[in-house]
């Protein structure tokens, strides 16, 4: 079977327009705890982190306005989604879609009905420049991102691992000064589309040095979706173990280019890992990985984790019935 024509069959991205929902009859939210004797219910509450204005619109070649990405944001914020990435203080010649990431800001502040939901606005901050920015905007919190290979990291931001894990660093601590609770995102956790296998030890090390700055969440990130549930399993254990006792919290984000991102969401949720990034449609993708595709479809995680009996708050019905435009 040819590798590209299967994955643009399965996993091509898809956006809200195209988007259908199958007509399926609806099922009773029931936990395995509720039907099966000795099958350990999972519980907590788990949040999602919607990155569809970001991850899912930075590699779209049909740009939206600015109008258009505040009425996504703001659309999805109305339908329940609590955290979301909003915009990426980028350099705007290298990524032109997020070139109006202060205009979109101003204009989710101003609509203050929207802004009282209370939702947190999130900004991807690749460096001191971004960080600034992301301050003189009033996003909620930020997000650094450092890519665990070196030739990913060069050809995304301009740096080898250690010059972003520095960069990082730096932006980690910047933000504690001002308050600003910030993530760390470690890309190509799992494997990158240029150097092919991540090594443990190498993401191992990756993970501490990042740890040492103390941001309050490691995101392992998925970036061209080549995971399988053993490889999630394996490294979050190896990321709680290096983390031990330090208030970090663990984050997953998955893209769903080989359909294996919702088994890999289910493994991580086993993991014990309790915040997921998503994408509302599943639409997204990496304008520096190639054949990237989409992120995990939000609707599909909620059913997903709500069935596992993880509670995220948000209206399942709502959210779907908001999506479908
Ligand atoms: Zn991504």
């Amino acid at each position: 079977m040819g590798a590209a024509g299967c994955v643009i069959a399965h996993a091509g991205p898809r956006i809200p327009g195209r988007w259908c929902r199958p007509r399926v009859p609806k099922l009773a939210i029931q936990t395995w705890g509720d039907r099966l004797e000795g099958v350990e219910r999972m519980n907590g509450p788990v949040s999602i982190v919607e990155v569809s204005p970001r991850d899912g619109l930075q590699s779209d070649p049909a740009m939206l306005g600015t109008d258009e990405k505040v009425a996504l944001i703001t659309r999805a914020v109305r339908a329940g989604v609590r955290r979301i990435e909003t915009v990426s203080f980028v350099n705007p010649k290298r990524v032109p879609q997020m070139a109006d990431a202060d205009e979109v800001m101003a204009a989710l502040h101003a609509d203050i009905e929207t802004r009282s939901l209370g939702a947190s606005y999130i900004g991807l901050v690749l460096n001191r420049r971004g960080l600034d920015r992301a301050l003189e905007t009033g996003v909620d919190e930020a997000n650094a991102v450092v890519m665990a290979s070196d030739t990913f990291a060069q050809r995304n931001q301009g740096q080898d691992t250690a010059g972003l894990i520095a960069t990082a660093n730096e932006i980690c601590v910047e933000a504690a000064a001002h308050d600003l609770p910030i993530s760390v995102t470690i890309g190509a956790s799992f494997g990158c589309p240029f150097e092919g296998e991540m090594p443990l030890d190498r993401l191992a090390d990756v993970i501490e040095r990042v740890a040492e700055a103390l941001p309050a969440e490691i995101a392992l990130a998925d970036s061209i979706g080549v995971a399988a549930p053993t490889d999630v399993t394996e490294r979050f254990a190896l990321a709680r173990e290096i983390i031990a006792d330090r208030p970090i919290a663990l984050r997953a984000h998955f893209h769903n280019t080989r359909n294996t991102g919702l088994a890999n969401a289910a493994a991580a949720a086993a993991a014990g890992v309790r915040t997921f990034d998503s994408s509302l449609g599943g639409i997204g993708g990496c304008p520096f990985a190639p054949a990237a595709t989409g992120n995990i479809p939000t609707e599909d995680l909620l059913y997903m984790l709500h069935r596992m009996g993880l509670d995220s708050g948000i209206d399942l019905d709502a959210l779907t019935a908001n999506v479908d435009w």
